[in-house]
């Protein structure tokens, strides 16, 4: 296996994970940009967390895959 070594360490190189304050609701909110699945916290270091810890749903990956493949065509 060939070692990449990431921008950001502390993530996975291939996820790519955003956490954003939101303002309205007090909340940092975790949205993984592959799978659209997302996470709310009320700590920064929680959304992170959940962020390094999330695994992508194989199974959801693969239908989004088709159904944008699908209206982009
Ligand atoms: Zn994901």
């Amino acid at each position: 296996m060939t070692k990449v070594i990431p921008l950001r360490p502390h993530r996975p190189a291939l996820v790519l994970m955003s956490v954003e304050w939101d303002q309205a609701r007090a909340l940092y909110v975790a949205a993984c940009e592959r799978c659209f699945e997302t996470a709310t916290a009320h700590r920064l270091d929680q959304a992170t967390e959940w962020a390094d810890g999330h695994r992508c749903d194989p199974e959801l990956v693969a239908l989004l895959a088709t159904v944008l493949s699908g209206t982009a065509a």
